[in-house]
């Protein structure tokens, strides 16, 4: 039976690598999901059929509950609410890593580990690690589920001493583990618990909005971590990969987000990002903004060679993209060159965009990322940006008092006219204010994303 399940968890460690690689690009990704529901699949059949198991009755209705939960989540969610959605369920993967080092602390002899008050040196390393990164997860990734909600403002929470107080409970942390390794008492346990998830509130609750990003997928990385601890009190292989696979793949975009932004990760996790120009975002003062009209900007892309679409986070919400879509086709109709351009943390969450257009059959070979596409601006018409707003803002390259600088933009400036399609003057998520809106070759359209570009449809047509 041994043979026969280290055989079938490995397939699944395999299945898994193939969900990440398929996952990996729009057109793959739907084969990347078979491979991993398979991966699933054979590992929890597997598991039933281990000897060591007791109770069945316990598992399914473990199993019942959970998946009917998932179910009507996975129904009723919208896709704006999906970022959130990750950052709930990854809090969830650290309570399970917290709540499996507790039940191996006090009932050591069921894990194999050694008996109560005598647990190896080993398993308690393993027991306090995994708790720790648990409990960090498990109230960090609450937090960034507020932020994201809107249930606890998105803005950077700055205290005096942050990084002091942060950097003294992760030393008391380190010194618990070590009294809890050499005492095995039970009251270093739950200390480590409570420090953690005070740390993984304290962590979190001083980034900022344009952050959250790199945040939901370093916690991201947390709660593969945590799992592989608890792969490890388990004596489970199959839990050690696939939480090693997660917080691998976790720690990669978090490294690649953090590139495409220009920070260190460091800057990141520091905290207090964005935000700082909120209250004069969208107010107008002496400046002048050029208003503009759906026929105008029907007019302006019907007669354009070029034309690049730039959507963002309120193409999302409005639900914009088959009407995007659809005006699209008209203009290729009439001779227009059309691309979308796609900012690696347009939306709210990595790959939303692409998810979008495809979901409206947007062509892959029409899309292309900043790095590909940046240099086109220049040679471009008619750049028409729907719902997007912080991914132009161009602060970030030219004024080294925002707390944008640096971040790479999509240089949408460039283009001879840029059609800017939002419902206010109001900022975007990382609360800054957009100078953008003010140039002489920017034409505001105030309107509902969708409703604008169907009106521009019916204008064209
Ligand atoms: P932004 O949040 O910067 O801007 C979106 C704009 O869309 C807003 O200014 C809003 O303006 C407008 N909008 C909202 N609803 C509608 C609607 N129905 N119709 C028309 N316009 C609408 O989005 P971007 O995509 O430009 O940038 C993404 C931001 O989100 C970045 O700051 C990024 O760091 C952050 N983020 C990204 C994540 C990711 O993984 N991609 C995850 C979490 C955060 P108005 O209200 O005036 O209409």
């Amino acid at each position: 039976m041994e043979t026969f399940a280290s055989l079938a968890y490995l397939i699944a460690a395999i299945c898994f690598i193939m969900a990440l690689r398929g996952l990996s690009h729009p057109e793959t990704a739907r084969n990347g999901l078979t491979y991993g529901m398979a991966g699933m699949a054979a590992a929890i059949f597997v598991t039933l059929l281990l000897p060591s198991v007791s109770s069945y009755f316990l598992i399914f209705l473990g199993i019942a509950l959970g998946g009917t939960i998932g179910t009507i989540i996975a129904r009723r969610i919208e896709m704006t609410a999906l970022p959130q959605l990750v950052a709930a369920f990854h809090s969830l993967v650290g309570l399970a890593a917290v709540l499996v080092a507790l039940a191996a602390f006090y009932n050591p002899e069921a894990y194999g580990i050694g008996a109560f008050g005598e647990i190896k040196f080993a398993s308690l390393v393993e027991m306090a690690l995994g708790a720790a990164i648990g409990a960090v997860t498990f109230t960090g990734s609450i937090i960034a589920w507020g932020k994201l909600q809107g249930t606890i403002s998105g803005k950077p929470f700055i205290f005096p001493g942050q990084h002091k107080i942060n950097a003294g409970l992760g030393l008391t942390m380190v010194a618990l583990i070590i009294m809890l390794c050499a005492t095995g008492h039970p009251f270093f346990l739950w200390l480590i618990i409570l420090l953690a998830f005070a740390l993984g509130i304290l962590m979190i609750i001083p980034i900022g909005g344009a952050d959250m990003p790199v945040i939901v997928s370093m916690l991201n990385s947390y709660s593969g971590w945590a799992a592989a601890g608890i792969g490890f009190t388990l004596q489970n292989n199959l839990l050690i990969i696939t939480g090693a696979l997660v917080g691998a793949a976790g720690a990669i975009l978090s490294y690649i987000m953090c590139k495409g932004m220009n920070r260190s990760f460091f800057n990141v996790i520091l905290g207090g990002f964005g935000g700082e120009n909120a209250a004069v975002a969208g107010d107008l003062g002496d400046r002048h903004a050029n208003m503009g009209a759906a026929e105008d900007a029907a007019y302006l892309m019907k007669n354009a060679s070029r034309v690049i679409i730039v959507p963002g986070y309120g193409m999302a919400v409005a639900q914009a993209q088959h009407a995007l879509r659809e005006m699209a086709d008209i203009l290729k109709h009439e001779g227009v060159d059309v691309k979308y351009a796609i900012h690696p943390v347009a939306g709210r969450m990595p790959g939303h965009m692409n998810v979008l257009l495809a979901e409206a059959s947007v062509p892959y070979d029409e899309v292309f990322e900043l790095e590909d596409i940046n240099r086109d601006f220049a040679q471009t018409d008619v750049v028409y940006i729907i719902g997007a707003n912080d991914i132009t803002n161009p602060a970030a390259k030219n004024d080294p008092t925002s707390p944008i600088y640096g971040m790479p933009v999509l240089d949408v400036e460039k283009a001879k006219t840029v059609l800017f399609v939002k419902r206010s003057m109001g900022s975007g998520y990382a609360g800054i204010d957009n100078p953008l809106f003010y140039a002489d070759n920017t034409i505001m359209l105030l309107d509902d994303a969708k409703k604008m570009t169907e009106d521009i449809v019916k204008a064209m047509e």
